[in-house]
């Protein structure tokens, strides 16, 4: 997408708007795929989580990909755009016994990552195969907010407690048909990511009906230039010589699985703002935009930087601006950030605005909730409307005093 394109979609639709474009998450997942190709066996369930239009999820399922989800809302979610039960995985974390059996009816992989509900479901459902969820207590890189295979985490079955899940299997009949981790969000050493493919291919011995292995994800994107990012090849390469030797040794080809959210969405997403005040201090040079951590957390939540282009004067006399919203409360988008001058009145772009943006924005300081647009095939699709008050009112009712 060119900046003419961005423009003309503000033009449009009116900012803030986010942007998805369908090539680039056409490319990260044939990347993707490209890599483990060696494997005969290889499913990719995209991480609704991250982005969760609907229309993104058909257009990734078109792809090939199924679907990761962690809410039976999400579910839902998938069943709508048209995806096949049997091409959704149910991962949540602490939910109850009521919420998995509502997903299982649906006919969706459930994953489990705690004995008890594992035995609860194993009990009253012996005929429907579960995923179970490892934690093989490996630290993936990242911060602790961002690794979850962790020790402390709260996320899946301690690697340790296999014997209480072979336990739970052989007193229930119930049927193991995949084993998973999810070790962290970035995977910046491939080596220690082996290592813990290794801790789950041992627990994959301990179970003999088997389809599936997933890993998880944790491709990590650049956010900057010189960010770093998850060698995907090299992962590919890795692991897929070890896999298929797995499964020599288990005496049959399991599918190959993963969850990546990030890596199929993030860099196809651009958030659009309209600079509504730059206003000079003693200290800095604020631009404030019109939007906030109502609209887009992660640099306020996880310390995100985004990338920040002005693409009404991108050869613009750069300068020093801190970059912030309208909202009332501390939302500093960037701080001391070179961009090309800005203007009152200028449309900035955020980058890399495609994966946990939208997701989690909120109607904060009573604002709306910004449009999504879907480019695809060199039109822009309006994707989900931008609120209106009629959105903020819509579930409340005034008391009668
Ligand atoms: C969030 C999540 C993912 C996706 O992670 P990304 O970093 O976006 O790729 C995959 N699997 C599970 C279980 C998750 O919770």
């Amino acid at each position: 997408m060119t900046h003419q394109d961005l423009l003309a979609v503000v033009r449009e639709f009116e900012s803030p708007a986010y942007v998805y474009n369908a090539l680039k998450m056409e490319s990260q997942y044939k990347r993707l795929a490209g890599a483990f190709k060696k494997v005969k066996k290889v499913k990719f369930h995209y991480a609704v989580k991250a982005l969760s239009n609907l229309s993104v999820l058909k257009y990734l399922n078109s792809l090939g990909c199924g679907l990761d989800t962690v809410s039976l809302q999400q579910v839902r979610l998938g069943l709508e755009a048209g995806v096949a039960p049997s091409d959704i995985i149910f991962t949540p974390n602490g939910v109850s016994l009521e919420e998995i059996e509502r997903a299982a009816s649906m006919g969706v992989q459930i994953n489990i990552d705690n004995l008890s509900i594992l035995e609860q479901f194993g009990t009253r459902h012996p005929t429907t195969p579960v995923c179970i969820r490892i934690n093989p207590h490996v630290m993936a890189g990242g911060n602790t907010n961002i690794s979850v295979g962790h020790i402390d985490s709260k996320f899946g079955i301690s690697i340790h407690q296999l014997p209480h899940v072979e336990r739970i299997v052989q007193n229930t009949g119930m049927t193991i048909n995949g084993i998973h981790m999810h070790t962290g969000s970035d995977i910046l050493d491939i080596d220690v990511f082996l290592y813990a493919s290794e801790i789950l291919f041992e627990a994959a011995t301990h179970f003999s009906d088997l389809e599936f292995i997933d890993f998880g994800s944790g491709f990590k994107v650049p956010y900057s230039e010189n960010d770093i990012e998850t060698n995907v090849e090299e992962l590919g390469e890795k692991l897929s010589r070890r896999f298929n030797e797995f499964c020599e040794h288990y005496g049959k080809s399991l599918t190959l699985a993963f969850e990546p959210g990030k890596y199929l969405v993030s860099e196809a997403g651009t958030f659009l703002v309209q600079v509504n005040v730059v206003k000079q201090t003693t200290s800095t040079v604020f631009a404030q935009v019109d939007s906030g951590f109502n609209h887009l957390i992660r640099p306020m939540l996880y310390g995100a930087q985004h990338g920040i282009t002005n693409i009404s004067n991108p050869s613009g006399k750069e300068r020093f601006y801190s970059v912030v919203g309208y909202i009332c409360e501390t939302d500093t988008f960037a701080n001391n950030r070179r961009i090309a001058e800005i203007r009152e009145g200028d449309i900035l772009a955020f980058h890399n605005a495609g994966a946990y943006c939208f997701t989690m924005a909120s109607n904060y300081n009573s604002r709306y909730r910004p449009a999504e647009i879907f480019w695809y095939k060199d039109k822009a699709h309006l994707i989900r409307k931008r609120e209106t008050f009629a959105d903020l009112v819509h579930n409340q009712q005034l008391i009668k005093l």
